[in-house]
């Protein structure tokens, strides 16, 4: 399973590795715990594969394998009463530890698929099914955001350009549907918007949420400020924190709108990224890696 709650590459990578080690002998099934995010959701449903199970504790007895985290602050309840078997990921070390050794891959590429693909025996990943593939390719086309985000390697891009040309499947035309799955917000409450990729991040002694919502129309975001900023207010109180970052990215244009829960991350926001407010937003041209972009930034000015 992947970190909660899940993004696509949290839920793609597991259903992949699963594949993989059912191919090699192995009984592994992917879970993830939390809702799928509608670009998640699209992808199922257009590779015609069945959402995995959700569970929302494991336990004693449980053998788990973390992809796309390390981070005990986004790890499933009860984790820490399993045993984690194997650590695959793409993010910095953040802190997990284990009573007995474990297997662990993390290598500094966009995304988990595409270490899975440099891990896999060639004569299984060439026989790949196309739905199996089809997730690899989408999950990081995801967080590349279609190789535009900072964060993409050359490792990712012909990664992806293998898969695609195996499988036959064009990388604009399933970008591009991914990308109006997940940039149609009818239908969602501003909790669902700020909740569906979100990460607590501890800078000092202060609890900050970042929240990300990546979008190829952030004016259907930002005409519904008013209601997010109700929102941003009460997780705040109710998960006690120092304050929300609210990060709406553009994809096509590669550039970020910032609001913030109070009037007090304002200054914060200005050291971190040397830009000004107008109004309530600030216009973060070229940022949109939440990774690169935003978290070391912040977690900067937030120390100095
Ligand atoms: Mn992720
Ligand atoms: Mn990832």
């Amino acid at each position: 399973m992947g970190h909660v709650p899940p993004d696509t590459d949290s839920v793609c990578s597991p259903i992949i590795y699963a594949w993989y080690l059912q191919q090699t002998g192995v009984n592994a099934k992917a879970v993830i715990s939390g809702k799928l995010n509608r670009e998640t959701e699209f992808l199922l449903k257009h590779f015609n594969l069945p959402q995995p199970e959700i569970i929302s504790e494991v336990g004693e007895g449980d053998q788990l394998i973390l992809l796309d985290t390390n981070n005990p602050e986004e790890l499933i309840n009860g984790y820490d009463k399993a045993t984690v078997i194997e650590v695959i990921d793409h993010h910095k070390l953040a802190g997990l530890t284990t009573p007995a050794p474990l297997k662990v891959t993390i290598r500094p590429y966009a995304c988990v698929a595409t270490i899975l693909f440099e891990m896999f025996d060639e004569k299984i990943a060439v026989n790949m099914p196309e739905d199996i593939a089809g997730l690899m390719l989408a999950a990081i086309l995801s967080d590349t955001l279609k190789f535009t985000s900072p964060t993409t390697t050359d490792r990712d891009r012909e990664a992806a350009k293998t898969i695609a040309e195996h499988a036959g499947i064009g990388i604009d035309d399933l970008a591009s549907q991914m990308f109006a799955a997940k940039s149609n917000l009818e239908g969602m409450s501003p909790a669902d918007i700020l909740t569906s990729d979100h990460k607590n991040f501890k800078f000092g002694e202060s609890t900050y949420k970042v929240a990300v919502l990546e979008t190829t129309d952030p004016q259907q975001a930002l005409d519904r400020k008013d209601e997010l900023l109700v929102e941003m207010q009460n997780v705040k109180s109710s998960e006690n924190l120092a304050g929300v970052f609210f990060f709406v990215v553009n994809i096509l244009k590669s550039e970020a709108t910032l609001i913030v829960s109070d009037d007090s991350l304002r200054s914060l926001a200005e050291k971190a990224f040397g830009q000004s407010w107008t109004g309530d937003t600030m216009h973060l041209p070229g940022v949109v890696s939440r990774k690169k972009q935003m978290i070391p930034p912040l977690e900067k000015a937030a120390q100095a």
